[in-house]
């Protein structure tokens, strides 16, 4: 297949605006409460536009890890503490705390080694696309960018483990058309290879968890997000009330887990997979938007309906960003047409 570059990295990162703009107004919610507010979401959508406005720090986050990508033509740590502190001015909207406290360290002067918390929690898969997408033809560079750009903000083995199997998907699903389906199997392989070969326990439980994710493609996808939402957590963290519900923890493990859960079982079409990761219940703006990334990166712009487009905010400096990164990532990897 040619691959349309342009196409697809745009469809990438809105794909995570629109996952994270549906999903953000449920944000904390179980899934049976949200379900239990409308019928028809789409119709909802499109009824209750005022309810939908804004993106927040996983969109805001890839935009500034793009910008870092494109100024450096390539991962520079200096660069990328650069764009997380002027995040700071944005303002961030909905932020995890582990990223920012470790990201207010570096505005005041702590050495970049030093100010990352020992969070597991999902902020860093969060904003990793464009790193999949610039690296998406050198894994090796990917592998390491991906947790050199992780350490800045999280220091947590389960942090880096799903921002390397996300950012591989990406890499991956560039490269597929959406015309065909893909294998299952492949897939879970190629996106377990970068946590695979490491002794690391986290690492290891996150290939076990995608393993799991594989075999569990049978079930519906409520009784999927029922098995995921909470895969990995350990005590202090692991919500006893929600045993049963869906209800996606901010845990890296379980978001990403859930995040490729939804997208494997609606490959049907990016509408199809997109309203029903941002209605995960839980981190629904940050399942939206990892798993809003796999969707248009396998989609591409061209698949996603312009009613869905038409509700981001900053469009059009989302689409510009995007190209950009698209011609760095062409003049440094290939000399490939595209349109
Ligand atoms: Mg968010």
């Amino acid at each position: 297949m040619k691959v349309n570059y342009l196409d697809k990295f745009q469809g990438t990162f809105i794909g995570v605006a629109i996952g994270d703009t549906l999903g953000y107004p449920f944000e904390g919610f179980l899934r049976s409460d949200i379900y239990s507010r409308f019928v028809d979401f789409e119709d909802y959508i499109f009824k209750n536009k005022s309810l939908f406005k804004t993106y927040t720090d996983d969109t805001q986050l890839t935009l500034h890890v793009a910008q870092a990508l494109i100024r450096g033509n390539g991962y520079n740590a200096n660069n990328l503490v650069n764009e997380f502190v002027m995040w700071l001015d944005d303002p961030p909207i909905g932020p995890g705390y582990g990223c920012i406290s470790s990201i207010r360290k570096l505005k005041y002067g702590t050495p970049w080694r030093e100010a990352a918390s020992n969070s597991g929690g999902n902020g860093a898969a969060m904003r990793i696309a464009p790193m999949g997408l610039f690296y998406s033809r050198d894994i090796d560079s990917l592998k390491k960018a991906v947790l050199d750009s992780c350490s800045l903000t999280h220091s947590h083995p389960a942090a880096s483990a799903g921002a390397l199997v996300i950012a591989r998907a990406i890499s991956f699903l560039l490269f597929q058309d959406p015309k065909q389906r893909f294998s299952t199997e492949e897939f879970i392989n190629v996106i377990s290879e970068p946590v695979n070969t490491s002794s690391e326990e986290t690492w290891r439980e996150m290939v076990k968890i995608l393993r799991k994710v594989q075999n569990s493609l049978h079930l519906s996808l409520e009784e999927g997000l029922v098995r995921f939402s909470q895969a990995g957590v350990k005590p202090p963290y692991f919500i006893e009330d929600y045993i049963g519900e869906a209800f996606v923890h901010p845990y890296t493990l379980s978001t990403v887990a859930c995040s490729i859960f939804v997208f494997l079982k609606r490959l049907d079409s990016f509408k199809d997979c997109i309203l029903e990761l941002s209605t995960s219940g839980g981190d629904c703006d940050t399942v939206g938007a990892i798993g809003g990334s796999l969707a248009g990166a396998f989609f591409g712009l061209k698949r996603i309906p312009s009613e869905f487009i038409k509700l981001v905010r900053n469009q059009k400096k989302i689409l510009n960003t995007s190209e950009e990164l698209c011609k760095s990532f062409l003049k440094r990897y290939s000399n490939q047409y595209y349109k």
